[in-house]
């Protein structure tokens, strides 16, 4: 492979706290060894319009505490052509880019799967999203904070359900993974988690309300990931009110305040594992791969598998969750 000079970053899809955290990783960790880095704006939009500068070091100061991306991210339908990539690494090639760290979730590291693929440059993926639903990590960026910031949420609701006597459906993110409810659940001690890998609800949820909860407890909350089968906390929350007129039932979607904030120390010190890893990773002549930590160890996972592999949800905290809740 070509010696590496020039590496260019975007943060892509979903921003997640924590994203600039690992902007600043590559960005020193790539100075650090003689790279110059180039940050590219607005994610795969700004690779095709050319939204590309030079990074130093001090451009990265003062903004590990900050949530969001510097660097702005963007969704583009443009980059899922062939002929929008091909733009893409023209521009790339027009500013000598010759490796690129590409943060974000499963739709970006698709995307870099393809223009590594297509063209002949060498694409690193970081895990920054805050669903935590990458295969081949244990954690993604963000995750530890959007949960956090979650459990926050959902302790101030149960205070004013438990002042009434109501039962809350609080609906958190995740439309196709249910990590940050199940994660969310355990931390506010929930009364019942719904989440997409679970066939559960309606009948699940009934035997519950009927047998359990209606003997020993007079106020609930009920975390449902976005995802959930049935549709989400509204749809859940009306036909138990229909079923059940004694309780006062009431409904909490948390939306995008789980994505926004200062990054959680786990998560600043994740970002800034996974972000040096990763220009480690190009140096080391790595390409079309994740970094990840697995057991608190950097791994390198193929961008094919991380792809197309669906991480399975932690069937012993579904199960504990379950148990603590009686
Ligand atoms: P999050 O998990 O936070 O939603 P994400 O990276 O999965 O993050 P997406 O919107 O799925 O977010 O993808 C971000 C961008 O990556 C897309 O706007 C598109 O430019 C590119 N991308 C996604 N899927 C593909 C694909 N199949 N082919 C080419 N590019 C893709």
């Amino acid at each position: 492979m070509a010696k590496i000079i020039n590496v260019g970053v975007l943060t892509s899809g979903g921003d997640a706290p924590g994203m600039n955290a690992a902007i600043r990783a590559v960005t020193r960790m790539a100075i650090y060894h003689g790279l110059k880095v180039y940050g590219i704006r607005h994610g795969y939009h700004g690779m095709i319009h050319d939204q590309i500068r030079e990074i130093k070091s001090h451009h990265v100061s003062n903004i590990i505490q900050r949530g969001g991306t510097i660097l702005k991210t963007a969704r583009s339908d443009e980059f899922r052509t062939v002929e929008g990539r091909a733009k893409a690494y023209e521009n790339l090639k027009r500013n000598n880019i010759d490796a690129l760290v590409v943060i974000g979730g499963d739709g970006s590291l698709t995307g870099a799967r393809l223009l590594s693929e297509e063209h002949d440059i060498p694409c690193v993926g970081v895990p920054g999203t805050i669903d935590n639903d990458l295969y081949g990590t244990d954690y993604t960026i963000g995750y530890d904070t959007a949960i956090n910031t979650a459990m926050e949420a959902v302790d101030k609701i149960r205070d004013t359900a438990s002042a009434h006597n109501r039962l809350f459906f609080v609906e958190v993110m995740g439309r196709d993974a249910g990590f940050i409810a199940l994660r969310t659940g355990i931390a506010s001690g929930a009364e019942a988690i719904l989440i997409p890998e679970r066939e559960t609800p309606s009948d699940k949820l009934k035997i519950f309300l009927e047998e359990g909860f209606k003997r020993k407890k007079t106020s609930g909350i009920i975390i449902v990931a976005e995802g959930e089968k049935e549709g989400g906390a509204y749809e859940i929350a009306n036909k138990v009110a229909e079923d059940f007129k004694e309780y006062d039932v009431k409904v909490t979607v948390l939306g995008h305040i789980q994505r926004g904030g200062s990054p959680s120390a786990y998560d600043r010190v994740t970002a800034s594992q996974l972000g040096a890893a990763a220009i480690d990773a190009l140096l080391d002549d790595q390409k079309s791969v994740m970094v990840g930590i697995v057991n608190k160890k950097i791994v390198h996972v193929p961008f094919n598998k991380t792809i197309k592999s669906r991480k399975p949800i932690n069937e012993d905290l579904l199960e504990l969750a379950e148990i603590l809740s009686i």
